[in-house]
């Protein structure tokens, strides 16, 4: 089967996604959603026992401040701001020419931040159920995440979904969850028909300090990833990645279990319109013409 190319023209062509004015932001079309649903629910499929949570696309600001974020990925936070002007600014802002420059002078920071992966939201309510049980905690969260990184490749969004399943426990509890997921990941993907590498990777840490941050992130195998083709098949782009956080969030967020110990943590993310282009490359844009057993397996 030849591969599909799967360009930002093709995808606006075909009605599979629709423009907004702004890169890494679209409107996706009723198969391209039915498509994410039927990920979603192999995903829900895999896994046993997790806790469903759904927050907004939203993180306190104090939230955002605690988990640190700032301090390793400020190039890719965005903080919502709204109008604080006055009456008077506001006359004047609607009888401008120039609407826009008004319009952003006029703006304050607000106590929200846009979230930017969606385990983040999880973290206090952790913290918040007091001593961790010895099982520890498996959730299941979803949500738009979004990252300032605009560009015109259609893997690289500014608005995008991410589940994850989040594991909170022992370091032997986090490693086995991510070790299992590293293999069940395997199986998915041969399911859905997609031709996989699994790699150790790091987070795009700011500046120079960030890049030993990145280069001990790969030392320690902190994090995997899944690479498929998607735009390219050489470059391959990351699908789902498996985090191990170490103690950072239990520490950060004072998530311990009744022995006083701080809790370790990880997660494995699907971002799941990567994982919905690698099928329409691999398979075609025409998800009618896909085989019977990939639609009975994504109940399309
Ligand atoms: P990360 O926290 O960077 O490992 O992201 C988790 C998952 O979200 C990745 O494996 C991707 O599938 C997806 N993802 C991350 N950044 C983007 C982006 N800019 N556009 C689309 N999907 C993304
Ligand atoms: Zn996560």
């Amino acid at each position: 089967m030849v591969e599909q190319d799967v360009t930002l023209n093709a995808l606006f062509e075909a009605g599979i996604w629709i423009e907004t004015g702004t890169p890494g932001v679209y409107g996706k079309s009723a198969m391209f959603e039915a498509i994410i649903d039927g990920l979603e629910a192999l995903v829900t499929e895999a896994e046993t026992g997790a806790e469903r949570v759904r927050f907004p696309p939203a993180l306190a600001e104090s939230t955002f401040i605690q988990s640190g974020y700032y301090k390793n990925f400020p190039h890719l936070a965005a903080h919502v701001h709204a109008f604080c002007g006055c009456e008077k600014t506001h006359a004047s802002l609607v009888q401008s020419k120039d609407p826009l420059d008004q319009w952003r002078d006029n703006l304050a920071a607000t106590d929200i931040v846009l979230t930017p992966a969606a385990c983040y939201p999880l973290y206090p309510l952790a913290a918040r159920r007091g001593p961790l049980p010895a099982d520890g905690w498996l959730f299941d969260v979803q949500s738009y995440c979004f990252r300032r990184e605009p560009s015109d490749s259609p893997d690289r969004l500014q608005m995008f979904r991410m589940r994850e399943y989040v594991r909170i426990g022992s370091p032997q509890q986090v490693a086995d969850f991510r070790n299992a997921w590293l293999e069940r990941s395997k199986d998915m993907m041969s399911t859905l028909g997609l031709d996989y590498h699994l790699d150790v990777a790091n987070d795009p840490f700011f500046g120079r300090a960030g890049r030993l941050m990145a280069t001990s992130q790969r030392e320690q195998a902190l994090k995997f990833e899944m690479l498929l083709p998607v735009i390219d098949a050489e470059r391959r782009t990351a699908c789902l990645s498996f985090n191990y956080h170490q103690d950072h969030f239990g520490t950060t967020f004072d998530i311990r279990p009744a022995d006083g110990s701080v809790a370790h943590t990880g997660c494995v993310g699907f971002g799941l319109e990567r994982l919905t282009l690698a099928l329409l490359r691999r398979h075609g844009l025409a998800p009618q013409t896909w085989s019977a057993d990939l639609k009975r397996a994504l109940q399309l």
